[in-house]
């Protein structure tokens, strides 16, 4: 069941998304300003974030901003009023994925937040969590614990990891990490790849240069091994 963070001051519409979306089979926390929703994104592991972008103590743009800068990656949906256009330009800047106008059709919201979870790793069938020799890595955060060393994944060595885990033990050629993840206009030369590689496994494994789960296929690409 996937988990979803409301953070909305105006208490009647939170109370109307908390029904509508608990009715759907959603898990809902509702945070009823800029603060308690940062509290609520750091403690309770939401899948989701739908952000109001009026309000109170730190408004909805920072909080964006701010849990995009503590490294998650989860969807986060803006709620907007119709003369706030502007302000929707700066909350796709700071890190918001989509936006929606109030007043909003409930159903078109819970098609929205629906396709913004099937973009994300919960929604691809990989599980959130997984366990890699001895680190711990949670996927929607990007986050690495192994021993007590607590490491963040980038964007691009996140995408590569989920990729090889997604067709773990098969082979993933250079060229189709290459084009799936930074796409036709990037060119970036297969050289980058190796060394998103090479940073990725310094945080997974206890001897990068003897790798166990991130492994070379010569002259195709990379495998995982669980
Ligand atoms: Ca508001």
């Amino acid at each position: 069941m996937a988990r979803i963070l409301i953070a909305e001051d105006e208490a009647d519409i939170a109370a109307g998304l908390r029904d509508n979306f608990e009715f759907e089979g959603f898990e809902v926390i509702v945070a009823a300003d800029g603060q308690a929703a940062l509290q609520a994104a750091a403690a309770k592991s939401p899948d989701l974030i739908l952000l109001d972008l009026m309000l109170p103590k730190v408004d909805g743009l920072e909080v964006c901003r701010r849990v995009r800068e503590a490294g998650y990656r989860i969807p986060i949906l803006m709620l907007t009023a119709k003369s706030q256009e502007i302000d929707v330009v700066r909350g796709l800047e700071a890190g918001a994925d989509d936006y929606i106008t109030k007043p909003f059709s409930i159903r078109e919201l819970i098609a929205r937040v629906r396709a913004a979870l099937r973009r994300t790793a919960a929604g691809k069938g990989l599980s959130r969590v997984l366990r890699i020799g001895e680190a711990t890595v949670d996927l929607v955060k990007g986050k690495v614990e192994r021993g007590k060393e607590v490491f963040t994944l980038g964007h691009f060595e996140l995408e590569i990891l989920k990729m090889l885990v997604e067709s773990a033990e098969a082979p993933v050629e250079r060229n189709r990490l290459l084009d799936v993840i930074w796409g036709l206009e990037g060119f970036p030369a297969t050289r980058t790849v190796d060394n998103h590689i090479v940073s990725l496994r310094r945080k997974l494994e206890p001897d990068p240069k003897h790798p166990r789960h991130i492994i070379t296929v010569h002259s195709i690409g990379y495998k995982f091994v669980p």
